[in-house]
């Protein structure tokens, strides 16, 4: 599923905790948001598909 929810592209050195926006920029700092659902699901992540196919076979 898509998630329109947008996270602070900055957080980690703005902010104590990710800051969540609808907007294209963070309303606490200014900066850049990005999409919140790519990161946990990073396709260039190379240990990725084993971690997935890993949980699949543990359940
Ligand atoms: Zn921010």
């Amino acid at each position: 599923m898509k998630s329109d929810i947008r996270v602070c592209s900055a957080w980690r050195e703005a902010h104590d905790r990710p800051v969540y926006s609808l907007s294209a920029t963070c309303p606490s700092c200014g900066a850049e948001t990005v999409n919140s659902a790519p990161a946990p699901l990073d396709p260039t992540d190379p240990h990725g598909e084993y971690r997935r196919a890993l949980k699949r076979r543990n359940r």
